[in-house]
């Protein structure tokens, strides 16, 4: 599967999302396909979501840095009433335990909803989206092109 594998018809359907100050440069790394989180510049703790001021120690100094892209899955389900806005089919929505030590709403693709299973290893992957952006998405570990 390739990542716009996501994308099974030819114009993207998906919702483009809803940027704000704070996370400008989350979404912006996401249309390189590119995932990034933000740290404290002075506790060196992650912050998210993406925030002006460290919750742990009060700090305004931030970094954006790389993410390893890896995670598990927490916990999923597939709503299924009303249709979700966006998708074909009704999509797998999951929370997924990354790396890093935090926590990511997410959808997973390329899998059947009755095979995921807890603690599945996944990987970002990037979907497209209406008005040429992208989004992060996970795939099963080791699926990818
Ligand atoms: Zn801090």
């Amino acid at each position: 599967m390739n990542p716009t594998a996501a994308n099974d018809g030819d114009k993207p359907i998906r919702l483009a999302p809803i940027v704000t100050p704070d996370a400008k440069f989350f979404w912006d790394a996401a249309d390189r396909s590119e995932f990034f989180g933000q740290k404290c510049g002075d506790c060196n703790r992650f912050r998210f979501p993406p925030r002006p001021m460290c919750p742990h120690c009060f700090s305004v100094k931030r970094e954006e840095v790389a993410l390893s892209g890896r995670g598990k899955i927490y916990t999923w389900i597939r709503p299924q009433h009303p249709p979700a806005y966006g998708f074909r089919e009704p999509p797998i929505v999951a929370v997924i335990e990354l790396e890093e030590g935090f926590r990511f709403v997410s959808n997973i693709e390329g899998i059947a909803f009755e095979q995921v299973t807890a603690g599945m290893p996944v990987e970002v992957m990037f979907a497209d989206t209406m008005g040429k952006h992208k989004v992060p998405v996970f795939r099963p570990l080791g699926r990818g092109a």
